[in-house]
């Protein structure tokens, strides 16, 4: 299959994707390139708990684009929420560590979630959820695919819905992280933090509480998020004077929404260096 052309001088902002060093398709390299193909100028890469792909990326990106190092941090206290944070330094020794413990306990959920799944008569094997993570960070993602390969559900989506979803039987919950901790995790690596996909439910109360913290954006824009949704958050965003963001959630082609498909402006950029004290 043929590439379409390079289409240069693109000006779109994606400040959300997946590789796969977490739960994408694409390698980093191939991310970068998807993106100039369809005019994207301002990429992030926001891999889940991972920041692996972010030398690649940047040894492709060149001057092709401007990548923005990012990472997507998912919290746990009685809610799951994840924080995007930005400009983060990829060696910072707090981080790394942090995010090699997350690698540990995600293997033991995901032993603790195989064992689940054997009780209620859906087995599938550690290998083979291994074998469809790849290099990357291992998560229900990839318990979802490799029951789907067993034949025990349809599809991911219904593989979550039954068996791995907050409701699901063979749902086992993370060790606690919650998001202020994601948000000094953020701080300290020199990053910014924005709260992604911030559409669903949650209360105002908390939110504040993670402004206090330092949380200085909010993911406006995002698949999942309609034109009231969008409304309304950017209402909670001038009110909180918080900064407004977006992107795809790109996890591969043909699923969800594409590479520049989110109305991202770009003046959102320059709000985030500033926020993270980065020149340029
Ligand atoms: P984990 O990090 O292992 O807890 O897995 C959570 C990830 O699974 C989320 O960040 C999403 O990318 C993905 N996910 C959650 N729900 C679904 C779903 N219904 N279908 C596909 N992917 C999902
Ligand atoms: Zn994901
Ligand atoms: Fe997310
Ligand atoms: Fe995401």
């Amino acid at each position: 299959m043929s590439r379409p052309p390079v289409r240069s001088g693109g000006r779109h902002v994606d400040l959300h994707t997946h590789t796969v060093f977490s739960d994408g398709v694409l390698t980093p390299e191939q991310l970068v390139q998807r993106a100039v193909d369809r005019g994207v100028s301002v990429l992030a890469i926001t891999d889940h708990d991972s920041l692996e792909a972010l030398e690649p990326a940047r040894l492709a990106a060149t001057s092709v684009l401007e990548l923005v190092p990012g990472i997507e941090i998912s919290t746990f206290d009685t809610v799951e929420m994840h924080i995007l944070g930005y400009f983060i330094d990829p060696a910072d020794p707090t981080l790394r560590t942090t995010l090699a413990r997350f690698a540990r306990d995600r293997v033991d959920r995901v032993r603790a979630i195989i064992e689940r799944l054997r009780q209620v008569g859906a087995p599938v094997e550690l290998d083979e959820v291994m074998s469809v993570a790849g290099p990357g960070v291992m998560g229900r993602p990839h318990v979802a695919e490799a029951l789907r390969r067993a034949g025990h559900v349809e599809s991911v989506d219904d593989a979550f819905r039954r068996y791995l979803g907050s409701h699901g039987v063979a749902f086992v919950p993370r060790p606690m992280f919650d998001a202020a901790m994601a948000i000094n995790l953020v701080r300290e690596a020199g990053g910014v933090s924005v709260l992604a996909h911030a559409g669903g439910a949650f209360d105002e109360m908390r939110l504040e509480a993670l402004v206090d913290a330092g949380l200085a954006g909010i993911e406006i824009w995002h698949p999942v998020h309609g034109a009231s949704a969008v409304r309304r958050l950017r209402a909670i965003a001038a009110r909180l004077r918080l900064i407004e963001t977006g992107g795809s959630d790109f996890h591969m082609p043909g699923r969800g929404s594409d590479l520049g498909d989110m109305p991202v402006p770009p003046s959102v950029l320059s709000r985030l260096k500033d926020a993270a004290g980065v020149s340029g």
